[in-house]
């Protein structure tokens, strides 16, 4: 990297793909299946030993490519391979890494769908799985076993925003011969996980990649190797059950992953506007971009700068019913919208015990410091922030 500090930005400017016909984007793949001029040729691409060549979109097509080149490039890693969704991503990781009889060592803050695989799904298959403090490093290395098989951690949590020491967490891994596995979901472009250490970065694309809540797509990033193996025909996860993105959604997402660095940057900014004034007026959150936050000093210096601290505040306000007033009255007043899912350019908020991390039995939300009042805030890309939050301080007046 030339000594240079790594930009995810830049990585994707530097890409230039236009169309086969001059369109300043690249042609849209509206096709399942490709021809071959050769019968050799098609058997070579089924045996993976040919370049360039596209057999069946459930493996690769043109569209789908440009996407995976492009999240590649914002990573630094070699290749990367789209899916339907953010737990087509995870999950593909997860049992492509893993055989029955193996284990795992995770963070017990994740988002719920993906403790509940961890949970509930992974044991029909004989996989065990630790669930950690994923910022107790002793606790995390003490877990691994000799049929661990990797170690899995969101790099900022949901939905308590802890943020994980990834290039701890990668020494830790590296020493025991296991893979770190990172989702970066909350955070692309402002934490770079492979840069750091991690060897597989996992995305739901639903949420701030993609940024317009019109679709659910997720991705993987990793090496050659590790692609190459996810979508073998004969044995690869991602070939064998088909979690693939539709072509035309890739295409789109790859349009809107242009703007990504601006918008990040505009949440970002939001963010830590609202989080300034929830501190004023004394109110209970968590915010890594305060140096309240227990994870600041981390934060800082893991991140790339430019893009400030993510859009994601979570507010405690003790007990769900005064949550669920404030929620609602923050809709009627035009806050945003009562709804799960983040990274969208409405303000958004929800109440992840009842909602998103409703799979986490209560004792272990409890156990995770998570309280039941809490309201997850995605904020949006308002021009005119001061004015949100005079809104939400008429709301939180106004709330029984
Ligand atoms: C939403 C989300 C997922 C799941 O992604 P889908 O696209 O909904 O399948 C995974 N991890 C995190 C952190 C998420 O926020």
């Amino acid at each position: 990297m030339t000594g240079k500090k790594f930009n995810p930005a830049t990585q994707i400017q530097k890409l230039g793909n236009f169309g086969e016909f001059g369109g300043v984007n690249p042609s849209i793949t509206d096709s399942s299946t490709f021809t071959f001029l050769t019968a050799k040729t098609m058997l070579d691409t089924f045996h993976g030993e040919s370049e360039g060549c596209f057999l069946y979109s459930r493996h690769w097509n043109p569209s789908n490519k440009y996407l995976a080149d492009a999240l590649a490039a914002m990573e630094g890693t070699e290749a990367a391979w789209v899916t339907g969704s953010g737990m087509g991503a995870i999950t593909t990781a997860i049992l492509q890494l893993c055989n029955s009889g193996d284990h795992i060592v995770t963070s017990v803050t994740t988002y719920g769908g993906t403790y509940a695989f961890l949970k509930n799904y992974l044991p029909k298959f004989n996989i065990d799985v630790s669930f950690v403090n994923i910022s107790d490093l002793a606790q995390v290395e003490a877990a691994i076993q000799a049929n661990t098989k990797l170690v899995y951690t969101e790099s900022l949590t949901n939905p308590l925003l802890q943020v994980s020491d990834i290039p701890s967490l990668s020494e830790i891994a590296r020493k025991h011969d296991v893979k770190l596995v990172v989702d970066n979901t909350f955070t692309p472009m402002i934490l770079s996980p492979f840069i750091l250490g991690a060897d597989i970065v996992v995305y739901s694309m639903t949420k701030f990649i993609n940024g317009k809540n019109d679709t659910i797509a997720g991705a993987i990033c990793a090496s050659n190797d590790f692609i190459a193996a996810i979508s073998d025909v004969n044995s690869g996860t991602a070939m064998l059950l088909g979690p693939v993105l539709d072509s035309l959604r890739s295409s789109s997402i790859l349009k809107n992953l242009h703007t990504l660095h601006i918008r990040m940057i505009q949440h970002s900014k939001n963010a830590m506007y609202l989080a300034q004034r929830f501190k004023e007026i004394g109110l209970k959150f968590e915010y890594p971009g305060m140096p309240e936050h227990p994870d600041h000093e981390l934060f800082n210096s893991i991140r790339n700068e430019e893009f400030g601290y993510g859009g994601m505040i979570a507010l405690d306000l003790k007990t769900a019913e005064r949550a669920a007033s404030l929620m609602e009255l923050m809709q009627e007043r035009g806050v945003g919208y009562h709804a799960v899912s983040l990274g969208y350019f409405k303000t958004l908020f929800s109440n992840p015990g009842k909602s998103t991390s409703s799979e986490v039995p209560e004792e272990i939300q409890r156990d995770m410091g998570m309280s039941p009042g809490l309201v997850r805030f995605s904020v949006g890309l308002d021009h005119d922030i001061e004015n949100t939050y005079k809104l939400i301080h008429s709301c939180l007046i106004d709330m029984e």
